[in-house]
């Protein structure tokens, strides 16, 4: 039997309404969102990905503030530019797309930014509110896979998640949010011995790994949810596609539910964005923050 494929370009798809349906509802007030996004030099994929989130902040309602600036521009003039972004009243949420050029100290960057703006939730501050379960800036790709967890399973209390991979951006962030909900966690990670058998001790199996189709069918535990965050390009003949962590057909026939790569993890991670800056822009203006 076939588990049950997640939708995330769905969930996403509903999540973005009721984003907009809340934008116009602040509007009403005279209040609109916004969202800066700074990209420092060439990366093409960083420019799509800024391209997308710049269209989908507007079809949300909200003011997209986009700043492209030169690879070779000078950590201090980058600060300079954060400094004026925290400043200013009309935007609510700032996000610097990394990888930066390696000349520039991302740590120091990502620490200049108001913790209040921090949509991306990298900011120590936000990283400790979060390990001490206080209201926090959570990072959005985590944040993603939690609502789709939570869309199939409902409570998760008592689950026992293994989540592999344990970076700052996606692995330990995503292991936080688990064990606020009460799952059993278990992080896994590059010298984790025997990862079959901690992977089939999984009711919730998220992989963060960035190797293709590394998670096989057989570790899978049968009735699993399965959360692919891994997105790899691969060739095959003379065309390139994208492929998850998991091993997608041969898991999808013993979990009990899977997402996808692409159409999974990935569209939801935007869709978060602008969820986080929309509760930045209810807290800057003293409102109740979005359910
Ligand atoms: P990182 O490279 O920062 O981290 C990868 C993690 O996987 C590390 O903790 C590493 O362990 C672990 N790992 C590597 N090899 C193995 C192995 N053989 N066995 C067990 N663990 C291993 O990647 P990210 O967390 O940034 O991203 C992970 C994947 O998610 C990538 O494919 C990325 O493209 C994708 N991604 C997708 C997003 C989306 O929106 N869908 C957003 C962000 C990322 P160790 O710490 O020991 O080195």
């Amino acid at each position: 039997m076939s588990g049950h494929i997640i939708d995330g370009r769905a969930q996403a798809g509903l999540l973005r309404a009721r984003i907009a349906a809340q934008v116009v509802d602040l509007a009403t007030r005279g209040i609109v969102p916004g969202l800066a996004v700074v990209l420092v030099g060439d990366d093409p994929a960083s420019h799509v990905y800024v391209r997308n989130k710049g269209v989908q902040t507007q079809e949300a309602g909200m003011a997209s503030f986009e700043h492209r600036l030169s690879a070779a521009t000078a950590q201090p003039d980058l600060l300079a530019l954060i400094g004026r972004l925290n400043a200013d009243p009309a935007i609510h949420g700032i996000l610097v797309q990394l990888p930066l050029p390696p000349h520039l100290d991302a740590g120091a960057v990502l620490g200049a930014i108001d913790p209040a703006k921090d949509v991306d939730g990298f900011h120590v501050l936000n990283v400790g509110l979060l390990g001490t379960g206080q209201p926090a800036m959570v990072p959005c790709t985590p944040l993603g896979c939690l609502m789709l967890l939570q869309d199939r399973l409902g409570d998760l209390s008592g689950l026992h998640a293994v989540v592999v991979g344990r970076s700052n951006i996606v692995g330990k962030p995503m292991a936080q949010l688990l064990l606020a909900q009460n799952c059993t966690v278990t992080i896994a990670h590059s010298r984790s011995r025997d990862l079959p058998a901690l992977c089939r001790q999984a009711d919730i199996l998220v992989a963060a790994v960035g190797r293709p189709r590394m998670i096989q069918g057989d570790w899978i535990k049968p009735g699993a949810t399965v959360i692919d965050v891994g997105i790899n390009r691969i060739t095959e003949g003379d065309r390139t596609r994208l492929v998850g962590d998991v091993d997608f057909d041969a898991a999808a026939r013993v979990a009990g539910a899977i997402t996808p790569v692409p159409g999974g993890v990935g569209p939801m991670t935007i869709a978060c964005l602008l969820a986080n800056t929309l509760t930045a822009c209810c807290r800057a203006h003293g409102l109740p923050e979005p359910a």
